[in-house]
């Protein structure tokens, strides 16, 4: 039986975790501070390449939620350290994907090319996504290039309903090359490895709060860390009952998370 006095540090989901859109969730400031002032290291984790932690630092604050960038990592800056873990001086990537994917690959040194002879092919979620790139990037691949994907999500919950994710974007190339891609995101180990690294922490000491059963809970559990659903999100109390791996806590929200933190 793990206890939460334990844990002292939090890999937490954003979207459904501590916001809907644009909107915060109730409590999700008062479960920030709760982390700071009780002594607890944390980090932000999100699967979505397409913004910045600068421009996820702004979106958190227009909804009262105050957290510094450096507490703020991405599916994005998790592909450019693994990438930089691999790629060999003056690599160069063919990019779809949108600002916070293409900063994190040019900070980390990496050269953006049009042209078939790249090492890599990087693919994050693209708004503007054209047959052009979609087929820039299927002969690159197909040419030798090696295949990442950010995060395999298939779908991205908007307010018009749920719309394509990166995982459609993937499912096509796949689809055009028969090659599968290398994800970085959740559930993913790797992501979960860099972003203890990042804390300093070890699995056992560690929980991943998040809202989604097959990427926070089943990438927590396969990296070995512990996990703490929130009902915030995706998941409600009854898809719980199938869940195979379980989450080690269950809470409405990260406002009652909070409240256990604070011990009462
Ligand atoms: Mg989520």
């Amino acid at each position: 039986m793990v206890s939460l006095e334990e844990i002292s540090a939090f890999i937490v989901d954003m979207d459904g975790v501590l916001y809907r859109g644009n909107t915060a969730i109730p409590g999700a400031d008062k479960f920030i501070s709760t982390l700071e002032e009780t002594g607890r290291n944390y980090l932000l984790l999100t699967n979505n390449s397409s913004l910045t932690p600068a421009q996820y630092e702004a979106k958190l604050a227009k909804m009262g939620i105050k957290v510094n960038q450096a507490r703020i990592f991405t599916s994005a800056q998790a592909t450019a350290f693994y990438l930089r873990s691999i790629a060999k001086e003056g690599a160069k990537v063919f990019l779809i994907g949108m600002e916070g994917i293409r900063e994190a690959l040019l900070a980390a040194g990496f050269t953006l090319a049009e042209d078939k002879d790249v090492d890599f092919v990087v693919v994050g979620i693209d708004l503007n996504l054209t047959y052009e790139k979609l087929k820039k990037a299927a002969l690159a691949i197909r040419a030798g290039a090696s295949f990442i994907g950010t995060n395999p999500d298939r779908t991205l919950p908007t307010e018009e309903g749920l719309c394509p994710g990166n995982g459609a974007i993937l499912a096509a190339l796949e689809a055009a090359t028969e090659v599968k891609p290398t994800i970085i995101g959740k559930p993913s180990p790797l992501i979960f490895e860099l972003a203890l690294k990042r804390l300093g922490s070890t699995p056992e000491k560690t929980a991943v709060v998040g809202d989604r059963l097959e990427t926070d809970i089943l990438g927590a559990h396969q990296a070995g860390l512990k996990s703490i659903l929130v009902l915030s999100g995706v998941t409600d109390e009854s898809s719980l009952i199938a869940a195979n791996p379980k989450p080690d806590f269950v809470f409405a929200s990260v406002k009652e998370l909070a409240e256990a933190l604070r011990g009462g």
